[in-house]
């Protein structure tokens, strides 16, 4: 029985053994499959810092050009905030001009309207003139006719100056209006 106990422990003892002797390999290949997991792993993260390193640059070239797009665009904006600028102002001195325009218009109106007066005032003087004038004339005729003496006869109907023959049997001296009223003609011998 001893023996056997004894038997029994040493076959316990070898298997004991065995299965360390098992498990070492065992434990062997798992340290393999480890390291080689960890290459991978390895390979994984160079792999991964190289990705994102590339990444990176990408990211900073496109922040690079998006800065430029946007100093770009900004430039571009600028322009056009002077463009517009500029096209008010000229706007403004469009409607300046227009506004000129009209004024400039509204003054030859008054100079038409002012010259065309100044036509017919020169008309109404020239009227003026001649009717002045002939007033003048007429008042001289008048003048000279009223003040005029002639000679009439009591029966003839004819008016005489000084002197005429016919006037040997009457002579009375009247102003040639008065004779003009009284329907006589001049003489035709004396006249
Ligand atoms: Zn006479």
């Amino acid at each position: 029985m001893k023996n056997f106990i004894s038997n029994k422990k040493n076959l316990i003892i070898c298997l004991m053994i065995l299965i360390m002797i098992f498990m070492g390999t065992a434990s062997a290949s798992s340290i393999h499959k480890v390291e080689d997991y960890k290459n991978q792993i390895k390979l994984v993260r160079e792999n991964l810092s190289n990705y994102t390193e590339e990444s990176n640059d990408k990211i900073k070239e496109l922040e690079k050009k998006l800065t430029n797009f946007e100093r770009v665009k900004a430039k571009y904006e600028d322009d056009i905030a002077e463009k517009e600028n500029k096209l008010q102002t000229l706007q403004a001195k469009l409607d300046s001009l227009e506004d000129q325009s009209i004024k400039i218009k509204e003054l030859n109106n008054q100079v038409e309207s002012l010259k065309s007066e100044n036509v017919s005032l020169k008309d109404q003087n020239n009227n003026v003139a001649n009717e002045s004038s002939k007033t003048k004339e007429e008042t001289s005729s008048n003048n000279s006719e009223s003040s005029t003496t002639v000679h009439i006869t009591n029966t003839g109907s004819k008016y005489h100056n000084a002197g005429c023959r016919y006037l040997s049997r009457s002579d009375i001296m009247v102003t040639f209006s008065e004779a003009k009223s009284r329907g006589l003609s001049p003489c035709s011998v004396c006249h």
